[in-house]
């Protein structure tokens, strides 16, 4: 489901094992549970993108802050995003180079608020 992967710091096997976990059944099952705890935490309001703070749906797509947890993300481990606007954090991380010389928590932080200042949030 998703383009990106991890790219810093991590093994071709890892890589690997992400790219797997994008597709299987588990994944959707947690974006699921994901969603429908995220929904209660919020009194039911809309869940919104981290990025572009409009509505988010299940349909689009939910970025990992770190891999540490990797198929046992914990629920603070996820953010939600549009498709557009996880591209555009990937492409920041990336050509950044960000995840080589921070923690990977920090480095999104830095990506998010790139990514809004870049959309006039
Ligand atoms: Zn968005
Ligand atoms: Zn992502």
């Amino acid at each position: 489901m998703r383009r990106f992967g991890p790219r810093f710091g991590l093994s071709a096997t890892r890589k690997r094992t992400y790219d797997a976990y994008m597709r299987s059944e588990g994944w959707f099952e947690r974006r699921k549970a994901w969603a429908e705890r995220e929904l209660k935490r919020r009194s039911g309001r809309a869940i919104q993108c981290v990025v572009c703070d409009k509505q988010w749906t299940l349909r689009d797509d939910l970025h990992h802050l770190d891999y540490d947890n990797l198929k046992a993300e914990r629920h603070e481990d996820l953010v939600p995003v549009h498709r557009g606007c996880h591209d555009g954090i990937h492409e920041i991380l990336d050509s950044l180079g960000l995840r080589r010389f921070m923690p990977a928590r920090l480095a999104n932080e830095v990506a998010i608020e790139r990514m809004r200042a870049s959309i006039g949030i």
